[in-house]
């Protein structure tokens, strides 16, 4: 039977060897942690339950894929709950807004809290669904390095209406040109983070993002995010993919044209197809030293990370929901520090989530288990112990005024991650959450593709290559990959 080797069991990397065993591969996999899933994991402490890393599950569909490629019913094996409300917003000045999945309320209540108008809204929201509707078929399911991509009708009918995606002007000018209410702004200027970039860069196409959110929705799994691992490992355990743990992997291996294989401490593995789901900076500068670089994909600037404290709540607060976002008040010197400065201002956006709304057992009776985070510049070598006490500081200070509590006195337990550790546990480069950052309008076609032009038989998948990071995302990377190579 052909061999295929996948290097790394992030969501990207079982989604991969899924469908490569579907394929007829005999799949292993490789994984420098003792668990697989990446940064989709989780720990307990203190009778508290964390999802470590991602909290917001959109786009289920693509995991249930995963399921029914092998004639399975997804929820005979992995469920989860729509959510009826998205997210609740805070402003300093009292103001609070809950975004509701049901567009139509969404309007409602918009035009009662913000100084807008429905049409306004209404035209802003069908221009995100013509954004998706015209790109996502080219941007996000195909290889955007293969022609028959740019062969299609469709990718025809989106380059003659290129007016239409607001490329030319930022985010944060897209929304000010539509919004009179500098909140509404900020609210929507926040999409930009979904990928790990600033309003203040990224193009306007981003704002198709809310019609993701709204359209799709957004979703709880079962039992928290880290379900997802779960149940994609056991899938992938009973279809006979092998896992080797605390296994990293030192080297691709190739004969100057083809993959061969990959070298680990305990010797050489010869595979007829190697897969990297590693960070494409490190597969380079650390597995493949002997290979030019493709230098201009791997200089893009990095998406941001994160500074995040689990904390253990006494108490219990109805104001907020699962997913809560408490807005600073100069949004625009928020993304100056993290991207310019690579550091962080006195007045961050706090997110705050709280899967014990969803699941009461992730915290003692009484109690919340908050994940409490703010974006954050990628690991430049700053002084992350100053860094990181000026930012609780700076959260508790945030949180006190904004819920009119005495925070520090309801913090029965604490655990942090900075990006040092993200990028230490990952090996995600800078410790970027999302790979490259989408703070220009060639981010898209910057980024590395899903294959290697110097060796056959070495693919690439995961939130660092195309088409980017984000669960969803690295599911489709896995899809775009594995579409390229032929059954065994
Ligand atoms: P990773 O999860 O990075 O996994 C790569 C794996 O490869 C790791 O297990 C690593 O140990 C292994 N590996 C690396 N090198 C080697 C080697 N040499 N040998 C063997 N194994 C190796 N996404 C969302 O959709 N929603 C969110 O709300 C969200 N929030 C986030 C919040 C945080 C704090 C973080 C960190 C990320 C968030 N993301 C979110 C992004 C999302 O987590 C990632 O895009 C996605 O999980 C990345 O998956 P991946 O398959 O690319 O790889």
């Amino acid at each position: 039977m052909a061999k295929a080797i996948v290097v790394g069991s992030g969501i990207a990397g079982m989604a991969t060897a899924l469908r490569l065993r579907k394929k007829g591969y005999e799949v292993q996999v490789f994984e420098s942690n003792s668990y697989p899933g990446g940064k989709l994991h989780a720990f307990e402490k203190d009778n508290f339950r964390f999802d470590v890393g991602p909290s917001l599950f959109t786009m289920p569909h693509f995991v249930d894929d995963l399921y029914r490629l092998y004639d399975l019913d997804p929820r005979d094996y992995f469920n989860y709950k729509t959510k009826e409300n998205i997210c609740n917003y805070f402003w300093e000045d009292g103001t609070t807004f809950s975004v509701k999945k049901d567009t139509g309320q969404f309007v409602e209540d918009a035009v009662k809290t913000f100084s807008t108008s429905r049409e306004e809204i209404e035209n802003y929201i069908a221009g995100a669904r013509e954004k998706y509707e015209l790109t996502a078929g080219i941007f996000l399911e195909k290889s955007l390095h293969k022609p028959s991509t740019y062969l299609s009708g469709e990718t025809l009918k989106a380059l003659l209406q290129t007016y239409k995606l607001d490329i030319n002007k930022n985010l944060n000018q897209l929304n000010e040109k539509s919004f009179r209410d500098p909140k509404l702004v900020q609210l929507f200027n926040r999409y930009a983070t979904y990928n790990g970039s600033s309003p203040y860069q990224t193009p306007g196409i981003m704002s198709m993002i809310p019609h993701l959110e709204m359209h799709f929705g957004t979703f709880f799994p079962k039992g928290g995010m880290h379900s997802i691992t779960k149940c994609l490992f056991l899938l992938a355990r009973d279809q006979g993919i092998e896992f080797r743990f605390d296994e990293p992997v030192e080297q691709i291996e190739h004969d100057g044209k083809n993959a061969t294989g990959i070298r680990t401490a305990a010797g050489q593995y010869n595979a007829d197809i190697v897969f990297s789901n590693m960070d494409i900076f490190p597969t380079y500068h650390k597995l493949l030293k002997d290979i030019k670089k493709p230098e201009r994909t791997l200089k893009q600037e990095r998406s941001s990370s994160a500074l995040i404290f689990y904390w253990g709540v006494k108490g219990s607060f109805p104001e907020l929901d699962l997913h809560n976002i408490l807005f600073s008040n100069d949004y625009r010197e928020e993304f100056r520090m993290i991207f310019q400065k690579k550091s962080l201002g006195n007045d961050p956006t706090v997110y705050i989530n709280i899967t014990s709304k969803e699941e009461p057992g992730d915290a003692p009776p009484g109690c919340e288990n908050w994940f409490v985070m703010v974006n954050a510049p990628g690991n430049y070598g700053q002084d992350w112990n100053e860094l990181v006490s000026r930012a609780r500081m700076n959260i508790i200070d945030k949180i006190n005024r904004v819920l009119k509590v005495n925070m520090e006195e309801l913090i029965l337990s604490e655990s942090i991650m900075d990006p040092v550790k993200i990028e230490n546990d990952t090996s995600s480069y800078r410790g970027a959450l999302y790979g490259a950052a989408s703070n220009s309008k060639f981010a898209a076609f910057l980024r590395h593709p899903n294959f290697s032009n110097q060796l056959k038989n070495l693919y690439f998948c995961g939130g660092s290559v195309h088409p980017g990071g984000g669960i969803p995302l690295c599911l489709l990377s896995a899809k775009i990959a594995t579409d390229l190579i032929p059954k065994a």
